[in-house]
C-alpha cells in the first residue's frame, strides 16, 4: 500500500468516525505524523493533499527541514509542522524557528520560554497545553487535577506571543481501543470545564487518537488525529 492508499483508507476511517458520532466531515483535522521518517515520505504525503504534520524531536525535524523547504512544500497553502514530543528547554528557541506549532505545553516554565523565544523571531505560536489522562508515570503533561494547571492557565492571557488553542493527550495505550474511550471522553470534559472557568481562553482543539484509536477519539470530540504508523507504516525505531 503507498502512503496515498493509506490516507484514502485513514480519511474512510474518519468520515465513517464523524457518521456515527453525527459530527461534520470537517470537524476533524488529519495530522501525519511523520517522525522517523525521511523528507520522502512527507513529500509524498503532502502530495496526496495533507498539509498538517508533526514532529517529536527537534534535531530530528531541524535535519529534514532543509530538503523539504527545496521542494517548495512550505509558504501560503502549503505545510505546517507541529511539535508533538516532549520539549526540553535548550531546546525552546531552535524549535519556535522551525515548528508552526507547539502542542505540549507542560509547564509554566516551558511557555515563558517560548512566548520570549516567539516574541524574539516577531512569531506569533500557536500551541496546545498537553494533559496527564490515566496514571502511567512515564507520561509528560499536566495532570488535570494537580497544582500546575490552573497557574498555567490564569497566566496564558500575559503571553502575547503565544496563541492557545486547546488541549492535548496521548493516553495509556490498550489494545482494544474501547479501553481507551474513558480517557479521551475526561479530556473532552476536561475542556468543558476549563471553558466554563476561564472563558477568556480558547479551547477549541481536542488533539487525541493515534493510528490504533483514532476512531474512537473521533466519536468522542477529537479535533485533530495524529497519524503515524497507519500512513506511513510501522516505524523501525520509537
Ligand atoms: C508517534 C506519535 C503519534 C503517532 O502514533 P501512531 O501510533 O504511529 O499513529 C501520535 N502522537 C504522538 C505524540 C506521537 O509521539
Amino acid at each position: 500500500m503507498s502512503v496515498a492508499d493509506n490516507i484514502a483508507r485513514v480519511k474512510e476511517q474518519m468520515a465513517a468516525a464523524c457518521l456515527r458520532a453525527g459530527r461534520s466531515r470537517d470537524s476533524v483535522q488529519l495530522m501525519a505524523v511523520s517522525k522517523t521518517h525521511a523528507p520522502e515520505a512527507i513529500l509524498e504525503a503532502f502530495a496526496a493533499g495533507l498539509r498538517l504534520f508533526g514532529e517529536n524531536r527537534v534535531q530530528e525535524f531541524a535535519g529534514k527541514r532543509d530538503a523539504l523547504h527545496g521542494a517548495g512544500i512550505f509558504g501560503e497553502g502549503g505545510a505546517s509542522v507541529h511539535c508533538i514530543g516532549h520539549l526540553q528547554s535548550n531546546k525552546v528557541r531552535r524549535a519556535v524557528e522551525i515548528f508552526d506549532g507547539i502542542d505540549t505545553v507542560d509547564s509554566l516554565g516551558l511557555a515563558q520560554g517560548l512566548d520570549q523565544a516567539a516574541m524574539k523571531l516577531g512569531k506569533k505560536l500557536p500551541v496546545l497545553i498537553e494533559i496527564k489522562i490515566g496514571t502511567e508515570e512515564s507520561k509528560h503533561g499536566l495532570t488535570p487535577d494537580g497544582p500546575e494547571l490552573a497557574p498555567l492557565l490564569e497566566r496564558m492571557a500575559d503571553f502575547q506571543h503565544l496563541e492557545l488553542r486547546g488541549l492535548m493527550t496521548v493516553p495509556p495505550f490498550a489494545d482494544d481501543p474501547e479501553q481507551v474511550r474513558p480517557y479521551f471522553r475526561q479530556l473532552r470534559v476536561l475542556r468543558a470545564d476549563l471553558s466554563r472557568a476561564y472563558p477568556n481562553l480558547k479551547l477549541d482543539e481536542l488533539s487525541m487518537g493515534m493510528s490504533h484509536d483514532f476512531q474512537v477519539a473521533i466519536e468522542e470530540g477529537a479535533t485533530v488525529v495524529r497519524i503515524g504508523t497507519a500512513i506511513f507504516g510501522v516505524r523501525s525505531s520509537r
